[in-house]
């Protein structure tokens, strides 16, 4: 039922027209969705407004003064080619959240801008308060908002971040409109709220922003940066690496503009002038049902994000063609009898750009009934921009991921996309666990899974085929640009809607849901070995914790054959204990949070599964902060909080085997 032809008719509908969150088109689109789902018979399908804090550029200068005179020209270059590019209602690039300001001060060049950086001047006697930070975007990664951070943290007056083209452009290959590489004057906008304290609205940390709801002041929201932040090109970066005069930037700095990169310039000095604003304004997520006929109130929750910078090319409409094209599916589906015992949840988010805001938002104000209900959370923020199937996710998902790969043919080569994927290259620049397959990566944040993961606690995962993309957040990013190089014809689109469809339909009509929790505990048994490794070699704290997960994980293998078919079709229970056997496994993943949270991000939850600030996984979050600061109670405390967890989750895990593994339980006992 999925149509590649539908998809390309949404993605050029989507990316017609710039949809920056709460301007009139993304709205318009909102109503869209809504009508759509509506005429194609969801159920309960309704727009959900939120009144929120969003970042907007009034006016944005920036003129180097000395020693030279140059004006940046802030703006990416239009082509003949693709008429989009000329369109005059292509915002000013900007980042979200930066601060006003009106700053005159000499230029150094920091690398990425992450604390090691700054260390590197410091240590070559450069003094870099009260200076202008000029950035790249680069490897190894880190996300804008940590380079914000850190830049305010180390006292610089302003920060300026961009492409260089040997990460993203001509370096890499053909650039656009000939490649799918940035061109030299594509502009990477992006928020830089810190949102790796609490993501969603600034202003509402853990409730929802209904409207009329109440806020704390812009001085007590940790998350809203106090530097002046502007993205450039690497056209606009030139004349300003031209200008320094400093000492040689060691090797691993240069990127490959045709210039000399040097620490500092001495006789430069900058003018930026950066007039924002931050209004609240409304937004509005889209959610539709497909209600269930036993367990209507358990929920899998499927989403994406509709609000683009631009136009949204790859992000993120084409993971909107995906998600239009499911909905779509399972409605014709239902139709023609199809009848899921669960529900299915479809949400359309809003303003994730911003700070993954409308998910975070949606998913605080139903925290009490997600955290009781909620199977899993499906993320497609983009959907293809190559043929390389890439999945992050908590591991008890692990085999509906295979499961789903196998059913599901790769366009090109007509083998199923397992293959493929376990053939195909492996990720670089994340923690990737060796999963007997392919290999799936650890789950970070960065897109809207985070509320569903880190705060509430569910099982996660965010998929897509990817490929070269070197027009992230720029004008590029558009419909030109999927139809000649991410993904023409979407058919790895649609293929990942297949996917997605499997995943759907084992989780909301599997007579027993499909979480495998002996997977789950070989899979933190490995992470934890990573951290024992380095910070408990003797094992001396972790031996306990290691038994527990090993007793977890063989309590778990009981139920392993019931999981995804199989012997899964023949328990022969009643419905009641089927129903109470799934009630224990959707609390299982939850034994892994604490209320209070980790230690100075009460927002973040999960014991398991975190963030650090460059967006980087964090595993254990709480027990690795502390074991890198060296805080032994912290380290204690963190080790008797997973005990506790692990516990918790294996009790449960026993109540199960005894639900349904009547024959066999007597063994385990
Ligand atoms: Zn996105």
């Amino acid at each position: 039922m999925i149509s590649p032809e539908n998809m390309d008719r949404c993605l050029q509908y989507f990316t017609s027209i710039p949809h920056v969150a709460s301007s009139p088109r993304n709205n318009q689109l909102a109503e869209y969705v809504l009508e759509e789902w509506k005429k194609w018979g969801l159920d309960d399908v309704h727009l959900v407004p939120y009144d929120v804090l969003l970042s907007f550029p009034e006016k944005i200068d920036i003129e180097l003064l000395s020693p030279q005179r140059y004006t940046l020209k802030l703006r990416e270059q239009s082509y003949d080619e693709d008429p989009d590019t000329s369109r005059k209602d292509v915002g000013l690039p900007y980042n979200a959240y930066s601060r006003s300001g009106d700053i005159t001060a000499s230029l150094v060049y920091a690398n990425s801008g992450n604390p090691q950086d700054y260390d590197y001047l410091e240590k070559k006697g450069i003094d870099i308060k009260g200076k202008i930070a000029l950035v790249r975007y680069s490897a190894p990664y880190s996300y804008r908002g940590f380079k914000a951070y850190t830049a305010e943290k180390r006292g610089l007056a302003a920060l300026l971040i961009y492409s260089d083209p040997k990460e993203d452009g001509c370096a890499k290959g053909p650039v656009f409109p000939h490649g799918p590489w940035g061109p030299i004057s594509h502009i990477q906008r992006g928020g830089i709220p810190y949102d790796f304290l609490y993501p969603g609205d600034p202003l509402t940390p853990e409730w929802a922003s209904n409207p009329g709801c109440r806020r704390i002041s812009h001085e007590e929201a940790l998350s809203l940066p106090k530097i002046v932040s502007v993205p450039i090109s690497a056209q606009d970066a030139l004349p300003l690496l031209k200008a320094m005069d400093g000492e040689k930037a060691p090797p691993e700095w240069e990127g490959v503009l045709p210039v000399t990169y040097r620490l500092e310039g001495t006789q430069t000095l900058v003018h930026m002038k950066v007039e924002m604003k931050d209004p609240i304004k409304r937004i509005f997520d889209v959610v539709g049902h497909i209600n269930g006929t036993d367990k209507a109130e358990e929920v899998v929750v499927v989403g994406n994000h509709r609000d683009a910078w631009v136009f949204g090319g790859y992000d993120p409409s084409s993971g909107t063609a995906c998600l239009m094209e499911l909905v779509h599916a399972f409605a014709e589906a239902r139709k023609a009898g199809y009848k899921p015992r669960r529900t299915v949840v479809f949400a359309s988010w809003d303003a994730e750009e911003f700070t993954l805001t409308g998910s975070t938002e949606w998913g605080e104000g139903n925290h009490e009934h997600l955290k009781k209900n909620l199977i899993a959370y499906l993320n497609v923020d983009s959907s293809a921009s190559g043929k390389n199937f890439s999945v992050q996710a908590v591991p008890c998902l692990f085999p509906l991921i295979k499961q789903a790969l196998v059913e599901v043919r790769d366009p090109a080569t007509g083998k199923t996309v397992y293959e493929c994927w376990k053939s195909g290259p492996k990720e670089k620049g994340t923690i990737s666990i060796a999963s007997g397959s392919g290999t799936i990566g650890a789950i970070g944040s960065g897109t809207d899974h985070a509320v569903f993961l880190n705060h509430i606690g569910a099982p996660a995962l965010d998929m897509t085929f990817s490929g070269d993309y070197g027009v992230y957040h720029s004008m590029y990013d558009n419909y030109y640009w999927m139809s000649h190089f991410g993904d023409p014809g979407m058919l790895y689109t649609a293929a990942l809607a297949r996917i997605c469809a499997h995943m759907v339909i084992e989780l909301a009509s599997n007579p027993l849901l499909p979480l495998d929790y002996e997977t789950h505990a070989r899979e933190l048994k490995g992470y934890l070995e990573e951290w024992a490794d380095r910070y408990d070699p003797t094992r001396k704290r972790s031996q306990n914790l290691f038994l527990l997960l090993e007793e977890m994980g063989k309590r778990a293998s009981v139920l392993t054959p019931y999981i995804l078919g199989k012997e899964g079709a023949t328990v022969k229970i009643s419905d009641e204990e089927i129903q109470e056997a799934n009630r224990l496994f959707i609390q299982v993943e939850r034994d892994f949070t604490i209320a209070e949270g980790i230690p100075g991000r009460s927002w973040f939850k999960h014991l398991v599964f975190g963030a650090r600030y460059s967006y980087d996984v964090l595993l254990f979050p709480a027990l690795t902060e502390a074991s890198e600061a060296g805080d032994e109670k912290g380290i204690d405390q963190a080790v008797k909080h997973l005990e506790e967890s692990v516990k918790k989750a294996t009790s449960k895990l026993m109540k199960i085997s005894e639900l349904i593994d009547r024959d066999k339980k007597k063994t385990y006992h």
